[in-house]
């Protein structure tokens, strides 16, 4: 049993319903115990301007699934939840799901980069992490709250409950 973390957003169709309704799926993931979900945030988007602010959050989990198959349920939801993979980058999307840590596990192949490899810049993930995993070390040894502490939060609100 590993303990993972899914990072969630989405920022159309209802960002907030599409985020909860991910939940709901991932409590439901084959192998797996849902064991917690950090607040909902805001953020601003990354590359391309001309689309709504994102809904983020960060799922915690504990799973027997390998990170692969843990891969293919997360593109199964984003499917179901009618994500259309686009040419542009960083584009609007109903909903994305990235595996951001699975335990200590490196892994680098075609399909995965664990951790993930955006997750040290991003606010977004990092500050949600640190809701659900104060007292994480990533596998280099790095502490998460010091990353936290360095990141550019400027443009990251915490929703209401
Ligand atoms: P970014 O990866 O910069 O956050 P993105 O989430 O928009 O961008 P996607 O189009 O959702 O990128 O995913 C592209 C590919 O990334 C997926 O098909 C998947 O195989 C690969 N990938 C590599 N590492 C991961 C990971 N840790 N979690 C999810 N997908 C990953
Ligand atoms: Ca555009
Ligand atoms: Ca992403
Ligand atoms: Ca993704």
């Amino acid at each position: 049993m590993t303990e993972v973390f899914i990072a969630l957003g989405a920022n159309l169709a209802d960002p907030k319903l599409q985020i909860r309704n991910a939940v709901q799926a991932l409590q439901q993931l084959p192998e797996s115990e849902f064991i917690a979900c950090s607040p909902l945030y805001s953020s601003s988007p990354m590359g391309p301007q001309d689309q709504p602010d994102y809904v983020n959050a960060v799922a915690k989990l504990t799973t027997h699934l390998s990170p692969h198959a843990l891969l293919d349920e997360m593109q199964r939801i984003e499917l179901e939840q009618g994500r259309v993979r686009k040419e542009e980058r960083w584009g609007p999307r109903t909903l994305d799901l990235d595996l951001v840590l699975y335990g200590q596990l490196i892994i680098q192949d075609e399909r995965l980069t664990v951790p993930h490899y955006g997750m040290k810049q991003r606010a977004f993930v990092l500050v949600p992490l640190s809701d659900v995993a104060p007292a994480l070390t990533l596998p280099d040894g790095q502490k998460l709250a010091e990353l936290v502490a360095a990141c550019d939060c400027s443009t990251l609100f915490r929703l209401p409950d």
